[in-house]
């Protein structure tokens, strides 16, 4: 096994290898202790220094329990299994962390609540969750779970009881919330009407928009709201900081503004419970649609625009001009705060419903995963990063495949390993596990790190303003500043395959080379105002 997994190891290193001009007979001299000499980065960016997170711009770790460590050999992941392993999500520089549902659930996913206020037994207790947060908040790592309102489980007890009630109900009757509080808590219709569901063994229909075991909530009933309230504060209480909120366009389908509305409603409720709960919505929308949501005052919307091997970054990678990736959130701000001052943008580039990027670019030897988790990470915000993205594991197709064991080794034995989700076909694997990566300065996990250590050593890039440096952009440069609070940073980019030189003539208070990430042996250089940048390279440079 292990001389598959050296080999491997190997391939990964032999591009780079052949760019700097070694034969691969050279290969051996060029691992180990020696590599370190070819990686800049990792000279330059460990005199970063990083100041801890104090608000919600933080960098945020999307995890899925079922996938990610198993602790007692069953085969599912479980909170025991993410408590051994928050050494490794602190070490990588994420300050918060976002649970997938953990609720109990007859779905290997989650998205189906069968109850709001416990822990699926297979992921453990309410006690694990409690040691969970503790252990979370001596990192100040945040915790933010999954609250899917828009639908329950059809074996929720809400539900079950009001299918009770219908079915023993005389054909000429009618329903009413007086004799079963629960008809009011779901959308049931005598009728078929779009978007409904038949209710087995009665004359009724309910709407069920995803999936006809998924009913939709009633979120205009009050009783309704008082437990979602209730809910909330139970977590809260628990210790979260807030909340992501699974799909928030369909809770009143095909009416955004109602749809707002409730938003606005839900947000106001969870900070009156704790005043700086944040909330983070799902729309996966066009940018003009989710936009939007601001209105209703919440946080963070996930930026879809961004994302998936269709959004602004994968474009450039594959070729669109570079500019466009600063434009686009330039475009962004303006767009964002139209709605809301206080917006807090939230880029992502996968999740467990898209296919992982190490599918979207073929061949490119690993350099355009490296680069475009750095384009995510280097954006203001709340950036997330869904888990094994940092090893460019692999998964597409199917949704199972998208939620792969977490690749600590490649022996599926190996302590912590989780089986992945039953449907799930074999995944090949294209780069080496943790544990094969995380000593090697030219692996994806490293360069993931050194991202997320410069996102985090300097607040303007975090939390600053975009501002186009349109002179000196182009189709492959794209550079702007970001500012934020008095500091500012000028960010280079090159997103094509040559090398480039970048005159920085009329930006002289741009004097130093800060923070460097490299995707090859060839270092970048300022020298008398010029800025050579090696292909698919990134720079951030600061006044003295
Ligand atoms: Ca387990």
């Amino acid at each position: 096994m292990s001389r598959i997994i050296k080999k491997l190891h190997l391939c990964a290193l032999l591009p780079l290898l052949a760019l700097a001009g070694c034969t691969p007979a050279d290969s051996s001299a060029a691992g180990g202790q020696s590599a370190a000499s070819l990686v800049q980065m990792v000279e330059l960016n460990k005199n970063l220094e990083t100041s801890a997170a104090d608000d919600n711009y933080r960098t945020v770790y999307e995890v899925f329990v079922y996938s990610f460590c198993d602790s007692d050999n069953d085969g599912i992941g479980d909170l025991q299994g993410l408590i051994s392993k928050l050494d490794y999500i602190q070490d990588l520089g994420f300050t918060e962390i976002w649970l997938m549902p953990v609720c109990p659930s007859q779905t290997y996913h989650k998205y189906d609540v069968d109850d709001y206020t416990a822990i699926d037994p297979s992921y453990g207790t309410l006690d694990d969750f409690d040691q969970l947060i503790a252990e979370c908040n001596k990192r100040n790592i945040n915790v933010i779970t999954d609250l899917v309102l828009n639908h329950t489980s059809d074996t929720h007890p809400w539900f079950v009881q009001a299918w009770d009630y219908l079915k023993e109900l005389p054909e000429d009757w009618g329903a009413s919330a007086e004799y079963c509080p629960y008809f009011d808590y779901y959308n049931f219709s005598r009728e078929q009407l779009d978007g409904y569901a038949p209710l087995a063994d009665t004359n009724w229909y309910y709407e069920a928009r995803f999936w006809s075991e998924m009913p939709d909530l009633n979120l205009d009933s009050e009783n309704v709201r008082k437990e979602i309230s209730e809910i909330m504060k139970f977590w809260l209480d628990h210790g979260v900081s807030g909340f992501r909120l699974d799909a928030v366009t369909s809770y009143y389908t095909g009416n955004n503004e109602e749809s707002i509305e409730f938003l606005k409603w839900l947000v106001s409720e969870g900070k009156s419970m704790k005043k700086d709960c944040y909330f983070v919505g799902e729309g996966w929308t066009d940018r003009s649609s989710f936009a939007a949501f601001y209105a209703s005052g919440i946080d963070s919307m996930f930026d879809f625009s961004f994302a998936n091997s269709d959004g602004v970054i994968a474009a450039v990678l594959k070729g669109a001009d570079a500019k466009a990736y600063g434009q686009a959130q330039v475009n962004e701000q303006e767009l964002f705060s139209s709605y809301s001052t206080d917006y807090i943008n939230a880029p992502f580039y996968t999740n467990h419903d898209m296919a992982r990027s190490a599918g979207y670019y073929v061949n490119d030897g690993g350099t355009k995963v490296k680069m475009s988790g750095a384009m995510n990470l280097l954006m203001s915000g709340n950036a997330f990063v869904y888990y094994g993205e940092e090893l460019g594991m692999k998964g597409s197709g199917k949704d199972e495949n998208k939620r792969a064991p977490m690749y600590w080794s490649a022996d599926p034995e190996a302590e912590g390993m989780c089986d992945g989700p039953a449907d799930m076909d074999e995944v090949k694997m294209v780069w080496p596990p943790y544990e094969e990566q995380k000593d090697d300065p030219l692996s994806i996990y490293t360069y993931y790190k050194e991202a997320v250590r410069i996102r985090n050593a300097f607040k303007a890039i975090s939390h600053g303003t975009v501002t186009m440096l349109d002179d000196i952009s182009d189709s492959s440069i794209c550079a702007y500043t970001k500012e934020y609070e008095g500091q500012k940073v000028l960010l280079v980019f090159n997103t094509k395959g040559e090398a480039k030189d970048v005159s920085l003539s009329s930006y002289s208070e741009f004097n130093t080379l800060k923070a460097v990430l490299n995707t090859n042996e060839e270092e970048i250089t300022l020298k008398d105002g010029s800025l050579h940048m090696p292909a698919f390279s990134i720079a951030v440079l600061t006044g003295e």
